[in-house]
């Protein structure tokens, strides 16, 4: 995949992409991710990119004329182009999946008060934000987006079995898990984990999975899909609920 960022700080983002699984993507060319200083797109002297708002008002607005430059030169016709905008659609897991099937994906990141409107009115696909919270720039969001959607291209992770285990994949929370040593300040591993029997664990995993959903997130158990084997565990859960409410109320 292809990921175009147009930024006013190519720089923040050396950290984030020069390590761990993303930069492996990159050096693997799995991931191929450009970061694009917008002033170079500038028309004037002084490379700048901003100016002051019409009608008045605090902070500076990044000019229509840089970006819509920079993203003509980068779209060859396919590419996905995306606001980072605290306006925007909320990212989520969908989104994630949705977008790491793109084969070329335009990222733009505002700063200050934010970009002529003219950009979101004819130039770009699709506007995303990480939350409903105001950052200084869409660097941080384009960081998180990438990220997210990374993971789920084919061959970025190891192995595309731990993104299908992860939370929110198929709608539930995941299950929790355990390292060495067994026993670590008293707190043991489920016996469960250590049987070596790989049909109890799958079910034992499936069963934390969906209780964790339903007690911490049951809107997202709302609308997963669950199967007959998940239904059996939920009703075997809320029995084993009902009697220790019941014992409760006798005492
Ligand atoms: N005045 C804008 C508003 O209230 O909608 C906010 C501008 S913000 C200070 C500057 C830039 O940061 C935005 O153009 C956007 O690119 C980015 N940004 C800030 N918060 C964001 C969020 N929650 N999600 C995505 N991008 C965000």
């Amino acid at each position: 995949m292809r990921i175009d960022i147009l930024t006013l700080f190519p720089e923040m983002f050396f950290g984030p992409f020069d390590s761990s699984i993303i930069k492996r993507a990159r050096d693997r060319g799995i991931l191929n991710i450009n970061l694009v200083n917008i002033r170079d797109f500038s028309q004037n002297k002084h490379r700048t990119v901003d100016d002051t708002p019409y009608g008045g008002g605090s902070g500076m607005i990044i000019q229509a004329d840089p970006v819509f430059r920079a993203v003509e030169s980068l779209n060859e016709g396919d590419a996905h182009v995306i606001m980072m905008c605290p306006q925007g659609r909320t990212f989520n897991q969908s989104i994630a999946m949705e977008l790491s099937r793109k084969k070329h994906l335009i990222l733009i990141c505002g700063h200050y008060e934010g970009i002529d409107e003219r950009v979101r009115e004819s130039l770009v696909s699709d506007e995303i934000s990480i939350g409903d919270y105001v950052l200084t720039g869409g660097e941080l969001p384009a960081m998180v987006v990438v990220d997210a959607v990374a993971r789920l291209i084919p061959g970025v992770l190891g192995e595309m079995k731990s993104a299908v285990e992860d939370s929110f994949y198929e709608g539930f929370l995941d299950y929790p898990s355990y390292t060495k040593p067994r026993v670590y300040r008293d707190m043991k591993v489920p016996e469960v984990l250590l049987s070596g029997h790989h049909e109890n664990i799958r079910v034992w995993r499936r069963g934390e999975s969906l209780i964790r959903t339903l007690v911490r997130r049951p809107d997202l158990l709302k609308k997963a899909k669950l199967t007959c084997e998940d239904i059996e565990i939920l009703r075997d859960v809320k029995e084993k609920i009902t009697k220790i409410l019941q014992s409760k109320k006798n005492t």
